[in-house]
Order: C-alpha cells, then sequence, then structure tokens
C-alpha cells in the first residue's frame, strides 16, 4: 500500500513514517504543500495523511487543488486540538476524513484501514485480466492461457501497473515512480530494459502481442 505522509513537523513525521512502515504501508514523506501537490499529482497513492499547518501551502489549499485536477485518493487530514474551522474546511474542499492532534497510531492506522476499505478495488480485487493473460494478486502468479509464467517481484509490479491501466499510456516516470519508487535516481533505462524481460515472459512466440511502446513516452498494455 503507497502512502504520501504529508507533515513538516520532523519528529511527528519520522514517528509516523516507522510505524506506518512496520505496517507495510510503503511511504513517501512531503515537508510542505508545493512538494504535497507535485508528488500528489504525479504518483498513484493508495491514502494520503496530509498536515492542516504546512509551509508554502496549507494542507486545505492541498487538498482543493489535488481534487480539481481530478486526484481522487482518499485524503486523512491531520488538524490541531479545537480549530473545528479545519475540519470542516478539509471536509468541505474534498478530504475524506480527519484525525485531530494528538492522536494515538493505533487510531492513525484504524482510520487508514477504514479509508482502505472503501477502495472496493484495493480491498477486493484477487486477479486481473487482459485478453488471455490473468495476474493472481494473492497468489502472485501470471498466467497466459494456460501456461504459469514466472516472474520476478519487480516484474510482477511493473505488469500489475500496466494491467491496472489498461488501454492507457503509461509513462516511464510514473513508471519508475511507482515499480522502483519515487527516491530511485538511476537510469530512466531500466524500464525499458524490464519491459523488455516482461514481454519475452509474456509474450512468447506465436502469442499477440499486449504490451505496445509509445515512442518517447511509455507503455501501454492493449486491451486484447
Ligand atoms: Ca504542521
Amino acid at each position: 500500500m503507497r502512502l504520501l505522509l504529508v507533515e513538516d513537523e520532523e519528529r511527528l513525521a519520522r514517528a509516523v513514517r516507522r510505524v506506518l512502515e512496520s505496517e507495510r504501508y510503503q511511504v513517501d514523506h512531503a515537508d510542505n504543500g508545493a512538494d504535497a501537490v507535485t508528488m500528489g499529482q504525479q504518483s498513484d497513492y493508495d491514502v494520503i495523511v496530509l498536515d492542516v499547518m504546512l509551509p508554502i501551502m496549507t494542507g486545505i489549499q492541498v487538498c482543493r487543488v489535488l481534487r480539481e485536477s481530478g486526484v481522487k485518493t482518499p485524503i486523512l487530514m491531520l488538524t490541531a486540538l479545537g480549530e473545528v474551522e479545519d475540519k470542516v474546511a478539509g471536509l468541505d474542499v474534498g478530504a475524506d476524513d480527519y484525525l485531530v492532534k494528538p492522536f494515538a497510531f493505533d487510531e492513525l492506522l484504524a482510520r487508514l484501514r477504514a479509508l482502505l476499505r472503501r477502495r472496493p478495488e484495493v480491498s477486493q480485487e484477487t486477479s486481473l485480466i487482459v485478453a488471455d493473460l490473468e495476474l493472481d494478486l494473492t497468489k502472485h502468479r501470471a498466467m497466459r492461457g494456460d501456461i504459469e509464467v514466472e516472474l520476478t517481484a519487480t516484474e510482477f509490479r511493473l505488469l500489475e501497473l500496466l494491467m491496472r491501466h489498461v488501454g492507457q499510456v503509461v509513462s516511464r516516470v510514473r513508471i519508475l515512480e511507482r515499480v522502483w519508487g519515487y527516491t530511485y535516481d538511476g537510469q530512466a533505462s531500466v524500464v525499458d530494459t524490464y519491459v523488455h524481460y516482461l514481454r519475452a515472459k509474456i509474450e512468447p512466440e506465436g502469442a499477440a502481442p499486449l504490451i505496445r511502446t509509445v515512442r518517447g513516452v511509455g507503455y501501454t498494455m492493449m486491451e486484447g
């Protein structure tokens, strides 16, 4: 589960991050409103934890900009004790829930679980199917027709990303962020290399091609 944590208090951010990572969330952190907008727009997070009082832009402004630009990721606002107006303003601009500081980490985790449960594609989906290719998300297994395809963890995440966006162009930058992580700073050509590996596995001789190269941009999983 990928989570964007937007919090400028360094100690709190560190502590929250530690707790979330121990619960197997993959956490990216922003410490100001402008970075939060950029990261929230560029990446597909499963959930965003957003503090209200932030440098550059407030959490309320961040939330409004994200919603106006079509980002539907569930947002949990962190508001200061007693600031009822913040709570109301946050919900008005499209936040899904709020938590009053100081909060217990267990409550944070419970609220996040509740938010994620509301997204059917996160909790209920067990497999993705495109043409005769099936990706079993619980068993971590791929089948092309009747043939099982062995994938590495990286290949699996890459294939899952493409299959989740079937018919859409997924840019190299987005693939890098999603599969290799926001902090990856190596060569972007690693994406091309891995798509090559993946094609060799899911498009054996005689099988119809499924991944199309969009020159200069990225890749598309074809609808079959
Ligand atoms: Ca703050």
